[in-house]
Formats: structure tokens, C-alpha cells, sequence
């Protein structure tokens, strides 16, 4: 197998490559820390860490990868009925986690290997092969429960090294990282991303927008986020003229997990005079779209396939659509090393998920640009509303919403109704609860932007949408709302 991590031997070991708060590691450190853990983990099959973030979460994962161990990162904040499901199916060896850090009953037994960040030991060869499971990444759990996605190493290496070509992405790149360790969007791209270009990552601990200016003004070039974190700094920017350098200066600003608002896109243009440009990917597959760091940025699309990566969208009785009309509309499947493996001890939901030429169903539904470009319209189970005869995504009225002062957030589903099949339901969070805007006026406004069949036909108020801890909304939770 090619090496997953080449700067740890091949670059300078003076160089930095972690900082979590004001803890730091050099190349050097990093490769005597995990050096050390991966001698102890030599013949280990699947180790659990215990992805809190800490410097210690990107030494296991980093020594579990060298030792040819599958790593299964946990939520810290996961209830003792997750931790359990993830624990029984995963069935890990061992527990890796920070020194002193106290770890709940619900592990049970499970042997505990602290991890030590200025351990020093030499690096071990890597030897596992490519297509040897690296991670099982247990999905966002925003349609389903989780499933445990087994992620190989090619699969890794061949997203990383695909963002690097989109992206531009070297080892001169410092990034600011204000995610959780345990999805693939904080670990994969957020530290094993910067480690395998020999570059820097830099995390804040907790995100907050002056952190964020704090780092792009000290010399970071690249900041990750989710929807809600680009939400915040929206909303941060006017008054904020500091946070407006401080992301002006930035070389890329890069959203994904979810669909980002154009509302949020566009004020962040207004203030910055930057678009913040949309990677489009999935636990299963790590990263499939993203706009190119050389390409326009347009607010609501996720870009273009990245390099390796066959996309196409097919329609329901499973012709593929040739068409890119930006009209027509089909699911995503996709194709490429960047791919998973399966879903663990879940032979029934791999099988369903393939078809019989390889590509994986994602489950996304999209529609292409004449120039390549696609546009999620939302997911097949949740966001397609099928009403009066259309097929209508809830994305497009969940920006038209976000555009009216009065609201705050927005999310858009369909329910059954004798007419219409399904009938759009709108639920809103008022930007001031106490005049909530009226239905009927909200109605009329995605009536105006839109189209007259796009009215929700109820609205419903809140306090806050359910969301995940990635910030997603989590729509099979709005109906007990
Ligand atoms: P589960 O599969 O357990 O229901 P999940 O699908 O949210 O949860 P993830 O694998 O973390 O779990 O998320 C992948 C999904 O996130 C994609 O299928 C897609 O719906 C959504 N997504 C990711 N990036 C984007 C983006 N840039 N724009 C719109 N949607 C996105
Ligand atoms: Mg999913």
C-alpha cells in the first residue's frame, strides 16, 4: 500500500501540523506519538477512539491507521443507547482515549489504552493493504438510525488527494477547524486532510466566529464549516468589520454536510466580497462534488464531480438522464475508489444500496447545469414533495422563506393530503416570536419567487428546528414537534 501519510517521514519535523487550544504538535512529535501507539496496537483489527477535540483523537486515529487497525471514532455526546448500539455492532477491541478523561458505564469493560501526545516511538511501516478497512464511520443518523459505514484506505487516500486537485490544497495550507472529530467531515478532511498534504490544522475547540477571525488574521488560509457555522458568521458579519477582513483574507471558505442557504451564501458575498463554495459528499462515499477552487462559485450548487468520481443521476424506472437542462431531475449514484466498502453487518443495506453496476444509490436527488454543474434538490425521502402532479424539492422554498426579514429558520416537508397526494408544509422559526410573520403572507411570498403550485399550504410555528449535532436538520423529528 502507498503510504497514507508521507509528510510524517518526508517533511521537515519542525514543521506544525496540530494545534487543538493551545496544545500544538510538530511532524516530528505527531510521528513519535503515533510511532509509539502504533507499535502497541500491532495485530489489533478495530479500535474504538474516543473522538473527543484533542490533540489525543488525531494521534489514535493517526497511530490506529499506521498500525493497520480500523479505527471506529465515538460521539462523546452520543446517549448510553447509541453508545451501546455502536459498541455491539462495531465490537472493537479496545478504547482509545485522552489520559484522565472519564469515560461512561456504557462502554462497559472494554480495555482502555491511553493515549500519550508526547509519547516517542519509532514509525512503523505501513502495511495494510488498500482495500483494508481504515475507518467505520457511523452515518449522521438524520434519516435512520446510524449505520457503520466501513471505509477503506484507498478511499481515504483517493478523496483527499481529489480535494487536493479541486482545491488547490497544499502543504502551505493552515486550517481552521471548528467540527466534531467523529463524522467524516471533521476527521477526514478537518485532520487527516491537512496531515496527508503536510500541511496545518488548527482547532478551535468550539467554533465562534471571532475564533474564526482570530486564526484567519494569524495566518490560517482555509476555513471548513457546516451550513449552521456559515449561518453564524452571516449573521456576525454586519457590525463585525474585522470578521469581514479576516474572511476576505481567507483562500477558501468551504461549506458541506448540508445544503448551505442561499440567503446566508449571498450575505457573506455582500460582506466579504468571497463565496463560500459547496463540496457535496456522504459518510458512504466520502466526498463525490465540489466546486473547483479555480471555478465560480454560485450560491446553491455543489459543483462538479470531483476527479475519479463517476456521477450520474437516473431517473425512477432507472434510465440515466442524459439531459442537463437544470430542470430535469434524478438521484445521485456514483462510482470511484472513493467509495465504501459496505455497511457493517448490514448485508441486506449494502446489497440495496448498489446497483448492479457498481454505483452506489445516495439517496440524493439533483438536477445538472448545461455546464456540468449539479444541484441537490434535497433527499428522496424527505425533501421530494409530491403534490398535485409535480415533484417539488423543499430546498428551493426553504431559501425563498430564509429570504423574508421575518424568518429565521425554515424547513419544508410534504403530508399526506387527499387532493394534492401530498400537500407543503412550512415550518418556520420567526426571527422575532413575538410577530411571527402570517401564514398567508409567507405563502404568497414563495408564491411570488417561485410558482403558485410551490405555496405551502400550512405553516407551522417553532422555537428551533430539530437539528443533529452537525447542525442538520433532522425532518422525521419535525412531525412530533
Ligand atoms: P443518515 O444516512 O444516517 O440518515 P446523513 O445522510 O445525514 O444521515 P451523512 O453521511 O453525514 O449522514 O450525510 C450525508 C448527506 O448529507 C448526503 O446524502 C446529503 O443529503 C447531505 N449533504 C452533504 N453535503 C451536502 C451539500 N453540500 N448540500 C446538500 N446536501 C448535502
Ligand atoms: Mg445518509
Amino acid at each position: 500500500m502507498s503510504r497514507l501519510f508521507p509528510a510524517l517521514t518526508d517533511g521537515p519535523p519542525e514543521k506544525a501540523a496540530l494545534r487543538f487550544g493551545p496544545r500544538t504538535l510538530t511532524y516530528g512529535s505527531l510521528a513519535g506519538a503515533a510511532g509509539a501507539l502504533a507499535a502497541r496496537l500491532e495485530g489489533t483489527g478495530r479500535v474504538a477512539v474516543w473522538a473527543v477535540p484533542e490533540l489525543e483523537t488525531a494521534v489514535a486515529v493517526t497511530g490506529a491507521l499506521l498500525a493497520g487497525a480500523a479505527a471506529v471514532p465515538l460521539n462523546p455526546k452520543s446517549g448510553e443507547k447509541e453508545l451501546g448500539h455502536i459498541l455491539t455492532d462495531s465490537a472493537p477491541s479496545l478504547i482509545l482515549a485522552p489520559p484522565g478523561t472519564q469515560l461512561p458505564s456504557a462502554l462497559g469493560d472494554l480495555p482502555r489504552i491511553d493515549v500519550d501526545a508526547s509519547a516517542a516511538g519509532p514509525l512503523p511501516e505501513e502495511r495494510a493493504a488498500d482495500g483494508d478497512p481504515a475507518l467505520i464511520v457511523y452515518t449522521s443518523g438524520t434519516t435512520g438510525p446510524p449505520k457503520g459505514a466501513v471505509l477503506p484506505r484507498r478511499a481515504l487516500a483517493a478523496t483527499l488527494d481529489a480535494l487536493a486537485d479541486a482545491w488547490r490544497w497544499t502543504g502551505d495550507d493552515v486550517l481552521v477547524h471548528g467540527l466534531p472529530l467523529f463524522h467524516v467531515h471533521g476527521l477526514v478532511l478537518g485532520v487527516l486532510g491537512p496531515l496527508r498534504r503536510g500541511g496545518n490544522v488548527r482547532h478551535l475547540g468550539r467554533f465562534s466566529p471571532e475564533g474564526v477571525a482570530r486564526e484567519l488574521n494569524d495566518g490560517a488560509t482555509m476555513l471548513f464549516g457546516v451550513p449552521t457555522m456559515y449561518h453564524r458568521l452571516a449573521e456576525a458579519l454586519p457590525g463585525d468589520p474585522e470578521l469581514a477582513g479576516a474572511l476576505a483574507r481567507a483562500r477558501l471558505l468551504v461549506s458541506g454536510s448540508a445544503a448551505l442557504p442561499v440567503h446566508d451564501h449571498e450575505r457573506i458575498a455582500a460582506a466579504t466580497g468571497r463565496r463560500v463554495i459547496e463540496r457535496y459528499g456522504m459518510t458512504e462515499t466520502l466526498m463525490n462534488t465540489s466546486v473547483r477552487a479555480d471555478g465560480e462559485a454560485r450560491a446553491g450548487t455543489v459543483g462538479v464531480p470531483l476527479p475519479g468520481v463517476e456521477l450520474r443521476l437516473v431517473e425512477e424506472d432507472g434510465a440515466e438522464l442524459t439531459a442537463w437542462d437544470g430542470e430535469s431531475v434524478g438521484e445521485i449514484q456514483v462510482r470511484g475508489p472513493n467509495l465504501f466498502t459496505e455497511y457493517l453487518n448490514r448485508p441486506d443495506a449494502t446489497a440495496a444500496a448498489f446497483t448492479a453496476d457498481g454505483f452506489f444509490r445516495t439517496g440524493d436527488m439533483a438536477v445538472r447545469e448545461p455546464d456540468g454543474y449539479v444541484r441537490i434538490v434535497g433527499r428522496k425521502a424527505t425533501d421530494l414533495i409530491k403534490s398535485g402532479g409535480y415533484k417539488i424539492g423543499a430546498g428551493e422554498i426553504e431559501n425563498a422563506l430564509l429570504e423574508h426579514p421575518g424568518v429565521r429558520e425554515a424547513a419544508v416537508t410534504g403530508e399526506p393530503d387527499a387532493d394534492l397526494g401530498e400537500r407543503i408544509v412550512a415550518w418556520i422559526v420567526p426571527a422575532d416570536p413575538k410577530s411571527p410573520p402570517g401564514a398567508e403572507e409567507l405563502a404568497d411570498h414563495v408564491a411570488r419567487r417561485l410558482a403558485p403550485h410551490k405555496r405551502p399550504r400550512a405553516v407551522r410555528y417553532l422555537d428551533a428546528l430539530p437539528r443533529n449535532d452537525m447542525g442538520k436538520i433532522m425532518k422525521r423529528a419535525l412531525a412530533d414537534a
